[in-house]
């Protein structure tokens, strides 16, 4: 088997700067698509430093689920050593390619599909809100194609030390196209049009020119990355599977998803503690973080309005419990901080986020707020207490938000002033 690939990468029509990254490393069997989100650049640096640090793991002779943890290694202590690219993260979806088999290896909301005698599946799972809201049954497919919140992503490189990355194995057959791309493509052109698109352009670079042209005229409102990988007998003249699909349409087989994620709970078909929606933190970008911080927007607002009269003397007596580098904090003061009072660290404890309910935790994300520091106390032992029984049994995968500056503000907060 040999791969004849088509790529292509472009800003969009909505954004300033292309914050995708791109890997295609025909030489090693290695291809990536990897979508930055932070302030200024900072999703430039994460999504390249991912694929950078994906491509010299894996060629050091990693697999490649411990390529992309090594790259998550990388963002992450990219953003805790510089204050500018703090928050900064990165989808990734990789594929390597050796003989008949294709590994991928996938966090974020980045997909592959494969077009299939004719057929198109999406292979990975998408590590996103409305995704996992669809898996509860609680939105319909439909509803989460143009769900205000799809943008909100559960899993990305770079937001914590360690990362749970999905892997999948495709065995290949000639005339297999595996499709790599970022959320740009997806969230302009519906599956049924990028099937259809798929199985028009038989040559892989025309395929991936034409998809991203059709999302650019669909309004193009984000960066659009596409990889296209034709599996093709060795010996074959070339010109890809589409026209072979095609006689074919309709056909699906489903025996290529041998390797389903090992360990992620959220895709498990059991009945397992799921967090809320409103646990979600967007691990995300300009446009993305703007929709997600919404959550607690609100609440800071009503706040500043109760509290205007006497300002000073309600910033600096009352205190909440949040997050602070992703353990459990006491703050005194308000969540956000009140026109220039900012909230302070009274106590970080080693209480970390993953290890709450997941309503304790979107309780925290914007703040539990207490009259006095004794009550708070209370509030955090009762966190501490219920730990070792969650211990046994919480399987929730949010991500935890970007850790903010020690001693400034609450997650999310920070994002306002980029
Ligand atoms: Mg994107």
């Amino acid at each position: 088997m040999r791969i004849a690939p088509g790529f292509r990468t472009d800003v969009g029509r909505g954004r300033p700067e292309n914050e995708d990254s791109i890997l295609v490393d025909d030489a090693h069997g290695l291809y990536a698509v990897a979508d930055g989100m932070g302030g200024h650049r900072a999703g430039e640096v994460a999504s390249a430093t991912a694929v950078e640090t994906l491509q010299s793991a894996f060629l050091e002779g990693r697999p490649i689920d411990r390529a992309i943890e090594e790259a998550n290694a990388a963002v992450f202590a990219k953003a805790a050593g510089d204050a500018a690219l703090r928050g900064m993260g990165t989808t990734l979806t990789a594929v390597a390619v050796d003989g008949g088999t294709a590994v991928l290896g996938h966090v974020g909301d980045s997909r592959a599909y494969l077009l299939r005698d004719g057929a198109v599946t999406q292979v990975t799972d998408d590590h996103s809100l409305v995704e996992q809201l669809v898996r509860e049954g609680r939105l319909s497919p439909e509803e989460a194609q143009n769900h205000p919140q799809r943008a909100i992503i559960t899993r990305a490189l770079g937001v914590d030390a360690e990362v749970q990355v999905d892997t999948y194995r495709v065995d290949l057959r000639p005339g297999d196209r595996l499709v790599i791309c970022s959320d740009g493509l997806t969230n302009m052109l519906s599956d049924d049009t990028i099937g259809a698109t798929l199985r028009r352009h038989a040559d892989p670079q025309q395929a991936a020119d034409t998809l991203v042209d059709m999302a650019n005229q669909a309004g193009g409102d984000d960066n659009i990355t596409v990889v296209i990988l034709d599996a093709l007998a060795d010996g074959a003249a070339g010109d890809g599977p589409a026209a072979a699909a095609a006689s074919r349409p309709g056909e699906t087989t489903g025996e290529w998803r041998i390797d389903d994620p090992v360990a992620e709970p959220d895709a498990a078909p059991a009945p397992v503690p799921e967090p809320e929606p409103s646990g979600a933190a967007p691990a995300d970008g300009p446009g993305r973080s703007l929709r997600g911080m919404a959550r607690w927007a609100l609440p800071v607002v009503a706040v500043i309005g109760i509290a205007v009269g006497a300002v000073g003397w309600y910033a600096r007596r009352t205190y909440y419990v949040g997050f602070s580098a992703d353990r459990v904090t006491l703050f005194k003061g308000v969540p956000g901080g009140l026109l220039g009072w900012n909230p302070t660290i009274d106590r970080r404890t080693d209480l970390a986020a993953d290890e709450l309910t997941p309503a304790d935790r979107a309780d925290l994300e914007s703040g539990h707020r207490f009259a006095s520091r004794s009550e708070a106390n209370r509030f955090i032992a009762r966190l501490e207490a219920d730990r070792a029984a969650l211990a046994a049994t919480t399987t929730t995968t949010l991500e935890a938000p970007p850790p903010p500056p020690e001693g400034t503000v609450p997650p999310g907060v920070t994002e306002t002033s980029r």
